[in-house]
């Protein structure tokens, strides 16, 4: 079977869901469990804007003129901060209207550590378990993307803003983490024209994700490198599929790539 490579599809459930997800056809991926499974990248990239082959992907899924010129890849997608969708302004007024002036949320995630990040309310837990988060809390809830930046960046002093995938997916978690207490710190840190934004709901979500077992260590490979990845598939967390040679793949990077599975 041969399709084109979109970020996986997931649904909250005891364990998390996984599908391969083109054109709206879905495979559920927690059925491979255990299997052999192959992907081979047969060497067409396809930009996830306009369809159209692009020879190497910027950006997660972009051909370059796409990726300078996309609202999708806009500066203030990775930048909260920079966002001017509250301003009527962006690469493209609509898309900024639609998608950044709208209610966000800055969130705490654990893993090992403690990351803060932002995210629009109708992406919850969408975003935590793309990042493979083991708990995750509400923080804040702003009326648009660029004041959820703002109190992002006045957090990355305390909490990183990255998480840790090597770790994530040898599944090294602190169980000492508190998340409450850690969100209650922060009206101490917090600038007070900051505070009016903080969630009293104080409820902890808990991922879990299908994996029989994690590698010790992990070596990502890509396509552009080896463009044929065999194994039997251990575990999916993230947007990562593991497998039992301690190799793991990172689907997301790879939007846009070609690739024929066979399972
Ligand atoms: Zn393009
Ligand atoms: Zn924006």
């Amino acid at each position: 079977m041969k399709f084109i490579l979109n970020k996986m599809h997931t649904e909250v459930s005891d364990v998390v869901q996984y599908a391969f997800d083109f054109s709206g056809i879905k495979i559920g991926l927690n059925d491979y469990l255990g299997k052999r499974v192959q992907l081979n990248w047969t060497g067409i990239i396809q930009c996830r804007k306009y369809a159209k082959n692009t020879k190497k992907s910027f950006g997660e899924g972009f051909c370059y003129a796409c990726f300078i010129s996309a609202p999708e890849a806009s500066p203030c997608i990775l930048h909260p901060e920079l966002c001017e969708a509250h301003l009527g302004k962006g690469r493209d007024i609509e898309y900024e209207e639609r998608n950044h002036n709208q209610p966000h949320f800055v969130y705490l995630a654990a893993t090992d550590i403690v990351k803060v990040g932002v995210t629009r309310s109708t992406q919850i837990p969408t975003r935590w378990i793309d990042q493979g988060a083991k708990k995750a809390i509400i923080l804040a809830e702003t009326p648009n993307r660029y004041q959820a930046g703002l109190i992002e960046v006045a957090l990355k002093s305390v909490f990183a803003d990255k998480t840790n995938w090597q770790n994530m997916l040898r599944n090294i978690n602190d169980d000492s983490i508190d998340l409450v207490e850690e969100k209650w710190k922060m009206e101490e840190i917090l600038p007070s024209d900051m505070l009016d934004f903080l969630t009293d709901d104080d409820e902890i979500s808990e991922l879990n994700y299908p994996v029989l077992t994690y590698p010790e260590k992990v070596t990502s490979l890509s396509f552009d490198k080896t463009p044929e990845i065999t194994g039997t598939l251990t575990g999916i967390r993230g947007q990562y599929l593991i497998f039992d040679n301690q190799i793991v793949i990172n689907i997301r990077r790879h939007t846009g790539y070609e690739i024929e599975l066979n399972a």
